[in-house]
C-alpha cells in the first residue's frame, strides 16, 4: 500500500485526529466539498442544486459494517425520510438511493438485510424512482447478488455493482446483462487478495474495459462509475461504435470528483449521476477519498492551514 494512503487510513481510526477534524470549523468547508452534510434536508437542498444543473443523483445515507439491529433500522428510517422528502420536493425523477447490505444488517442476517432493503424498495417505489445495492468486500459479493436477485422479483429496476478489479466480474456482467438489468461497473474500492482480484491497477483498467463491453453489448442498462479519463474516453467510444445512443447508459461520478468533467459529459447528451454521500458518518468516507488521491489531501491540509 502508498504510504501516504496507509498513513491516512490509519489517522482514520485515531480517535484524537476524528475529533480535531470533525471539530475544526474549517473543515467544515472542506468535508462538504464531498459529503452533502449530515441531514436529509442537506442531502435534498445538494440535490437539487445537481439536479438544477442537468445532472442526475444517487444518494447513500452513511453507515456501514452495522452490528446492531436498531442501527439498521435507524438507517432504513433515514432512507424512508429521504425518499418521502425527495418525492415532496419533486426531485425524484432524478435522484435514486445507493443501499449497503451491511448498514442494514447483513453482517447480523441475509434475511434481515433483504427484508430491510425491500421497505426501501417499496418506499423508493412509491416515490418514483430506484434503489442501486453498493456492492462492498468479496466476502459478500454472493450474498449481496442473491438478495438484488430476491429484490429485482419485485422491483427490477433494483441497480446491482459490479467491481472490475474482481477476477470473477466479467461472468457477472454476462449473467446480468438481461433486459431490464441496470449495472453499475466500478473498480472496485476494498483492500482485496491477489486470490480474488486484480493487484495490478493496469489488469483492474484491462477487466474494466472488458467487462464495459459485456455490458454495451449485452441487454441492460450499464452505469459506469469512475473519474478515470481514459476509461470514460474509451467506454463513450465503444458505446458510439455499439450503437449505443447516449441515454441508453450512464456515467456515475462522487460528489466533490471532477465537477467540471461531470458537467462536460452532461453538456455531450450523456446521463451523468452524481453519488452523493451525507449523514453523521461521513469522517470514514472522507478518510477514504482522501487516502486514494493525494491530492485531494494536498487540498484538504491547505484548506486547514490557510483559514484557521
Ligand atoms: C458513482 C460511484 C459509485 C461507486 N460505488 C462503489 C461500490 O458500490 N463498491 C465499490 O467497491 N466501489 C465503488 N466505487 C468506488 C470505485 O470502485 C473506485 O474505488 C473509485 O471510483 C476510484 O476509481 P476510479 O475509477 O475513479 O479511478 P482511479 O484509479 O482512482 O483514478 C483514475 C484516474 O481518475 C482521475 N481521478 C481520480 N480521482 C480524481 C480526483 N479526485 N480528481 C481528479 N481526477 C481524479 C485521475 O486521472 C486518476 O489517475 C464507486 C465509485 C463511483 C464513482
Amino acid at each position: 500500500m502508498h504510504p501516504l494512503r496507509s498513513l491516512i487510513l490509519g489517522a482514520a481510526g485515531n480517535d484524537v485526529i476524528r475529533r480535531l477534524v470533525a471539530t475544526a470549523p474549517v473543515s467544515r468547508d472542506v468535508v462538504r466539498r464531498f459529503v452533502a452534510g449530515e441531514t436529509t434536508a442537506d442531502a435534498i437542498a445538494v440535490t437539487r442544486e445537481l439536479v438544477g444543473k442537468g445532472l442526475t443523483v444517487t444518494l447513500d445515507y452513511l453507515g456501514e459494517d452495522t452490528t446492531d439491529e436498531a442501527l439498521a433500522e435507524q438507517t432504513v428510517q433515514a432512507y424512508l425520510e429521504l425518499l418521502s422528502g425527495l418525492h415532496g420536493q419533486g426531485l425524484a425523477r432524478n435522484a435514486e438511493v445507493s443501499v449497503k447490505l451491511s448498514a442494514v444488517g447483513q453482517a447480523l442476517d441475509e434475511g434481515l438485510a433483504r427484508d430491510n432493503a425491500a421497505r426501501v424498495c417499496a418506499a423508493a417505489e412509491q416515490a418514483g424512482t430506484t434503489v442501486t445495492l453498493d456492492m462492498e468486500d468479496h466476502t459478500t459479493t454472493d450474498s449481496t447478488l442473491r438478495v438484488l436477485a430476491e429484490l429485482r422479483r419485485t422491483w427490477p429496476g433494483t441497480g446491482a455493482v459490479l467491481q472490475a478489479y474482481l477476477h470473477r466480474t466479467e461472468l457477472d456482467c454476462a449473467r446480468l446483462a438481461t433486459a431490464g438489468s441496470r449495472v453499475r461497473l466500478c473498480k472496485g474500492a476494498y483492500a482485496e487478495p491477489p486470490q480474488v482480484a486484480y493487484p495490478d491497477p493496469h489488469d483492474v483498467d484491462r477487466g474494466y474495459v472488458r467487462c464495459a463491453n459485456i455490458l454495451l453489448r449485452g441487454d441492460g442498462f450499464p452505469m459506469f462509475a469512475t473519474h478515470d479519463p481514459r476509461l470514460v474516453q474509451i467506454v463513450e467510444a465503444r458505446a458510439e461504435a455499439l450503437g449505443r445512443k447516449p441515454g441508453g447508459f450512464e456515467f456515475q461520478m462522487l460528489y466533490g470528483i471532477r465537477p467540471e468533467e461531470q458537467l462536460r459529459l452532461a453538456g455531450r447528451g450523456h446521463t451523468v449521476r452524481v453519488y452523493v454521500p451525507y449523514g453523521v458518518q461521513w469522517y470514514g468516507y472522507l478518510m477514504r477519498r482522501l487516502a486514494e488521491r493525494p491530492a485531494n489531501t494536498a487540498f484538504f491540509l491547505r484548506a486547514l492551514a490557510s483559514r484557521k
